[in-house]
C-alpha cells in the first residue's frame, strides 16, 4: 500500500502498479471485470507481517476467494481464516497445511466441523454453548477460542451485534468448553471493518483486555489472543500506511495484554482491497424531468453483482472514467437490475463528468476486497463479476 498524505493526494491517489494499468489499458472486456494483482497482495501481505511482529496472519479468505490470490500466499506462509466446508477445501487443494487453517465461523454446520476435523484441522471459533457442543461432538478435544461482542466500533462497515457474546458467558464457556473435554485457548473479537485509524481500535481493546485479564483471574491460562480484522482500505480518505497501521495496533495490544503466547492477526480487506480494480462501462445518463437537476448514471455493474458493499453508501468507491478532467456535476449512479434497491449513491450524489455517455468505461479503483464473491449468480440475467488475476 501507499503511503496517503497530503502532497501524494494529488499526484498519487491511488497505489500505481505498472503491470495492473498496462493490463487495464490493454485489454478489452465484454462484461464488468475485477482485475487482481496478486504482486500487490502479495506486497500488502509483507507489510502487514512486519507491522503485525509475531502476530500470525490469518488471511480472511471470504475477501477474496480467488484462486491466484491463495495460492500466492500460501506460497508466502500465510495462515488463513475459513468460514466454511468451502473454503476450507479451496485453501487445502491448494496446498495448505491444514495446521494453518482457522475454523473461524461461529456459525458451523456441524458436518463441516466434522470436515475441517477430519481434513486436520483443529482451531474452532465459538460464542454459544450450542456451538461448542457441535464442535466437541464433531472435532473432539480440539482448541476453540471465545468470540467477545464489540460494544463500540467505528468502523465504516461494523460488526457488531451478530458475532459474539458478552463478559459473562465468555467465562462461563471457557468452563463449558473444558467441560465438554475441549481445549479453551483463549479470545478473539473483530474491530470492525475499515476501521480508518490505528487509534480507532482503544476503545474496544479496553473492553478486550479487562475481560482477559478477568478470565486469568477466575483460573483460567489464556495462550491465544486473535485480533481479528479491520485494518482499512484506502477510499479516498487518508490512511496510515499498512505497516505503520498494524504497528500501531500491535503497540497498544502489547501495553494492555501483556506478553502472550499466540496472537493471530485475520486482515481481509487491508490484504486486498488495494489489488484490485473493476472495471465496467456506463450503460444510461438520463435525467427524470427537463427540471431534473441530477443525471442518472446507470452502470453495468450493480449493487447485485459485486458492489453490495455500497449498501447504506457505507463504502464509497473511486471512480475514474474516460472523460476525467471535463467539468463535472452531481449524479445519482447506479446498477443495471430491475430492481429499485439497485442504487448505489444517491444520498450523497457522486461528481462525474458531465460528458460522460453510454458506452463509455469507467474504473472503480481499490475494488479486489468483498466484491467478486459478495454477489448474486445471475440476478436479473446479468453475469457475475468476471474475475481476472495477473
Ligand atoms: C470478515 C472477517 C475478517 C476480515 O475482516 P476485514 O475487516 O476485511 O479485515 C476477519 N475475521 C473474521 C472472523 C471475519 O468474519
Amino acid at each position: 500500500m501507499t503511503i496517503h498524505t497530503g502532497e501524494a493526494f494529488a499526484s498519487v491517489a491511488t497505489p500505481v502498479s505498472s503491470r495492473l494499468e498496462a493490463y487495464l489499458a490493454n485489454t478489452v472486456f465484454d462484461r464488468p471485470t475485477l482485475v487482481i494483482d496478486t504482486d500487490i497482495v502479495a506486497r500488502n501481505y509483507l507489510e502487514l507481517k512486519s507491522g503485525l511482529g509475531e502476530a500470525v496472519i490469518h488471511y480472511a479468505v471470504k475477501a477474496n476467494p480467488a484462486r491466484d490470490v491463495i495460492a500466492r500466499l500460501i506460497a508466502l506462509g500465510s495462515h488463513f481464516d475459513a468460514a466454511s466446508r468451502g473454503e476450507i477445501e479451496l485453501c487445502l487443494s491448494l496446498g495448505a497445511r491444514s495446521d494453518t487453517i482457522s475454523f473461524g465461523n461461529t456459525i458451523k454446520r456441524a458436518s463441516d466441523i466434522a470436515f475441517a476435523f477430519k481434513a486436520g484441522i483443529r482451531l474452532f471459533a465459538a460464542d454459544a454453548e450450542p456451538e461448542l457442543e457441535k464442535i466437541a461432538a464433531h472435532a473432539p478435544g480440539s482448541q476453540v477460542y471465545i468470540r467477545l461482542i464489540v460494544e463500540t466500533s467505528f468502523a465504516d462497515w461494523p460488526l457488531t451485534r451478530k458475532f459474539g457474546c458478552d463478559r459473562d458467558m465468555a467465562l462461563t464457556l471457557l468452563d463449558r468448553a473444558r467441560a465438554l473435554g475441549l481445549d479453551p485457548v483463549g479470545f478473539s473479537f473483530h474491530v470492525g471493518s475499515q476501521t480508518r485509524e490505528s487509534g480507532m481500535w482503544a476503545g474496544t481493546l479496553d473492553e478486550m483486555a479487562t475481560i482477559w485479564h478477568a478470565a486469568q483471574e477466575a483460573g483460567h491460562a489464556l495462550s491465544l489472543l486473535n485480533i481479528g480484522g479491520g485494518f482499512p482500505a484506502y477510499y479516498g480518505e487518508e490512511i496510515e500506511s499498512a505497516s505503520d497501521y498494524a504497528t500501531g495496533v500491535m503497540r497498544q495490544v502489547h501495553a494492555r495484554f501483556g506478553s502472550v503466547a499466540r496472537i493471530m492477526a485475520e486482515p481481509g480487506r487491508g490484504m486486498v482491497a488495494e489489488a484490485g480494480v473493476i472495471a465496467c462501462e456506463v450503460l444510461l445518463v438520463s435525467r427524470k424531468s427537463a427540471r431534473d437537476s441530477h443525471r442518472w448514471v446507470y452502470l453495468d455493474i450493480g449493487k447485485f453483482s459485486g458492489l453490495a458493499e455500497t449498501m447504506d453508501e457505507a463504502i464509497r468507491y473511486q471512480f475514474e472514467t474516460v472523460r476525467d478532467g471535463d467539468p463535472v456535476g452531481p449524479c445519482i449512479l447506479a446498477g443495471p437490475t430491475c430492481d429499485s434497491a439497485d442504487v448505489l449513491y444517491e444520498k450523497r450524489p457522486m461528481a462525474l463528468p458531465m460528458t460522460l455517455v453510454a458506452g463509455d468505461r469507467v474504473l472503480i479503483r481499490n475494488t479486489g476486497a468483498y466484491t467478486s464473491s459478495y454477489a448474486s449468480i445471475c440476478f436479473n440475467g446479468f453475469p457475475p463479476l468476471d474475475v481476472v488475476a495477473i
